[in-house]
C-alpha cells in the first residue's frame, strides 16, 4: 500500500478503484485492501464464530456457515486460538502436580502474570516496572484512586465526563464520599457544547485551566466508550498536571486500539480492562500503571501479601518489604485460568506492532466511514430517505477504529435485521449502533459486507 501514503481514505479508495477499473463501492476495493494488507495472517489467531452458532432465532436470510461479521471487539473481543491450549495445560498441571504447579512448568503459578507483563507495558508504551495485571478494571481504578485522589478543602475535586462510563462515575462519586467530601461539590463534569457529541480539546483544557486549582483528579477516558473519542491524552496530561493535578486515565477503549505511550506522555497513573480490545474473556485480568516518577513516593494505601517482594514473600514473617511502584499496589495472587487467555492474546499482539495496527486501523474505519457517507449522508433533498450520522470525531487523530452511528429512526429493529443476516454490533437505545472494526482480526470485505447487510436492513425496516 505504499503507493497511496499522503492520500486520505476517499483518495486511495477512488485511486484503486480507478486501478481496477471498477467503481469506488465496488466489493473488489475491499478485496484488494485485503490482498495488500500485511496483517491479514493475524485473523487466523483468532476464532471467529459462524453465524449458525450464534443464538439467534431467525437465521433464515443467510447462509449459516459463514463466518459471522464481527464487529463488536470494543466489548468483547475475539478468542485467541491458543487460549485453549494454555488453560488446559494449566488444568494438566494441576490435575496432575497439583501445589507443585505454584512453581512448576512454563508459566508458574505464584508469578506468571509477571512473565506477560513487558508484552503487555509494549502495547501500553510504558515500562515493564510500570505494569501490574492484577483484579478487575473498577478495583483497579478504586486502589489507584486511593493514592491519587488526596482531596483538601481547597483542591478536592474530580474531573470526569459527565458521560463517563458508569462504573468509573460510580467509583469517582463513592472515592469522594469515602474522604468526606460530597460529591455535589466535588465531582466536575465535562459535557459537550450544547447540539454537539464530542467534547473539544480547548474545553476540556479551558475547564482546567480555569478551576485548575480546586481540582485534585483529573480522571477521563482514553477513547470515550460511548462516541468513539479519542482524547487528547498529552495536551491533557499536560495542562492538568501543570495546575497541579494528578491525571489519570481509564484506558479501557484505548488499550489495544490507538497507540499509548504513558510514560513518555507522563501519565500519572492508569487502568484498563483485557477483555475488550485485548481479547482475553469476559471478565479477565485487568492492567494498571504508575508512572516511575513515583516509585518511591505514592505508596498503596490497601496492602496484601502479593504487594511484598518476590524474593521474601513467602516467608510469611509479617515484616512487609513492599515493591516500589505499582507492584506494591498488588494484594492477592492472580488468577492463573485468566493469565492464560491474556497470554494468547498479548502474543498475538507481540506478532505486531500497535503502529502498524494503527495504520491499518484509521483505513479500515475510513473505509467504513467512507462507504456509509456515501450511502447514508443526510440529503436535504431527500428526506425521506434514511440517513446515518456519525457521531465519533472525523477526523482519524481524534477516535479510534469505532464508530458510532446515529440513525434517523428507531435502531432496535435496523439492529436486529443486521443480527439476523450475520452482523454481530452493539446497540444502544434509541439511536445508536456502535461499530468497532478491529484491526486485529477484521477485514475489508467484513466491512464491504457489513454495508451491503445494512442496506438490507434499512429496506427491511421501511416495509410495514
Ligand atoms: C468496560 C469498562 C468498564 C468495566 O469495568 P469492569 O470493572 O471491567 O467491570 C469500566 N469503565 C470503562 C470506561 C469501561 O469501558
Amino acid at each position: 500500500m505504499e503507493k497511496f501514503v499522503g492520500l486520505n481514505v476517499r483518495e486511495t479508495v477512488e485511486r484503486v478503484s480507478a486501478l481496477l477499473g471498477c467503481s469506488p463501492t465496488s466489493a473488489k476495493v475491499a478485496v484488494y485492501f485485503d490482498k495488500h494488507d500485511t496483517l491479514q495472517h493475524l485473523r487466523k489467531e483468532f476464532l471467529v464464530p459462524k453465524i449458525a452458532d450464534l443464538p439467534l432465532s431467525d437465521l433464515s436470510v443467510v447462509d449459516g456457515t459463514k463466518e459471522c461479521i464481527y464487529l463488536v471487539g470494543n466489548s468483547l473481543g475475539l478468542q485467541p486460538r491458543m487460549a485453549r491450549k494454555y488453560l488446559e495445560e494449566e488444568l494438566d498441571k494441576w490435575a496432575k502436580t497439583g501445589v507443585h504447579g505454584h512453581t512448576e512448568g512454563s508459566r508458574p503459578w505464584a508469578w506468571a502474570e509477571n512473565n506477560i507483563e513487558d508484552l503487555m507495558a509494549q502495547v501500553v508504551g510504558a515500562k515493564t516496572e510500570e505494569v501490574a495485571l492484577m483484579n478487575g478494571l473498577t478495583v483497579n481504578l478504586h486502589l489507584l484512586m486511593l493514592s491519587f485522589y488526596k482531596p483538601t478543602t481547597v483542591r478536592h475535586k474530580i474531573l470526569l465526563e459527565d458521560k463517563a462510563f458508569p462504573s468509573d462515575h460510580y467509583a469517582a462519586e463513592s472515592q469522594i464520599r469515602l474522604r468526606g467530601f460530597d460529591p455535589q461539590q466535588s465531582m466536575l463534569l465535562l459535557s459537550p457544547r450544547p447540539g454537539e457529541e464530542t467534547l473539544r480539546t480547548e474545553d476540556i483544557l479551558e475547564v482546567i485551566e480555569k478551576e485548575g486549582e480546586s481540582i485534585a483528579l483529573v480522571m477521563l477516558s482514553g477513547v470515550q466508550y460511548y462516541t468513539g473519542q479519542l482524547f487528547d491524552m498529552v495536551a491533557i496530561t499536560e495542562t492538568g498536571q501543570r495546575k497541579g493535578c494528578y491525571v489519570g486515565f481509564d484506558c479501557a477503549h484505548a488499550v489495544g486500539n490507538v497507540e499509548l505511550k504513558l510514560h513518555d506522555w507522563g501519565v500519572d497513573f492508569a487502568c484498563w480492562c483485557s477483555y475488550k480490545y485485548l481479547n482475553s474473556g469476559a471478565g479477565g485480568l485487568a492492567g494498571a500503571f504508575v508512572h516511575e516518577k513515583h516509585k518511591d513516593t505514592i505508596k498503596p494505601v490497601l496492602l496484601g501479601w502479593w504487594g511484598h517482594d518476590l524474593k521474601t514473600r513467602f516467608q510469611m514473617n509479617n515484616v512487609l518489604e513492599l515493591q516500589p511502584g505499582v507492584s506494591g499496589f498488588r494484594i492477592s495472587n492472580q488468577p492463573i485460568l485468566l493469565v492464560c487467555p491474556l497470554q494468547a492474546s498479548l502474543e498475538v499482539f507481540n506478532m505486531t506492532t500497535m503502529q502498524a495496527l494503527r495504520r491499518k486501523s484509521i483505513l479500515l474505519t475510513g473505509y467504513l466511514e467512507h462507504l456509509i457517507q456515501h450511502y447514508y449522508a443526510k440529503d436535504p433533498a431527500k428526506s425521506h430517505k434514511p440517513h446515518v450520522h456519525v457521531i465519533t470525531p472525523s477526523d482519524p487523530q481524534q477516535r479510534g477504529c469505532q464508530l458510532s452511528l446515529s440513525f434517523c429512526h428507531p435502531v432496535r429493529k435496523v439492529f436486529q435485521e443486521l443480527e439476523k443476516r450475520g452482523v454481530v454490533c452493539d446497540m444502544r437505545e434509541p439511536s445508536v449502533l456502535r461499530i468497532a472494526p478491529v484491526p486485529l482480526y477484521n477485514s475489508f470485505s467484513d466491512i464491504h459486507r457489513f454495508i451491503k447487510i445494512l442496506g438490507a436492513a434499512l429496506a427491511a425496516y421501511q416495509q410495514p
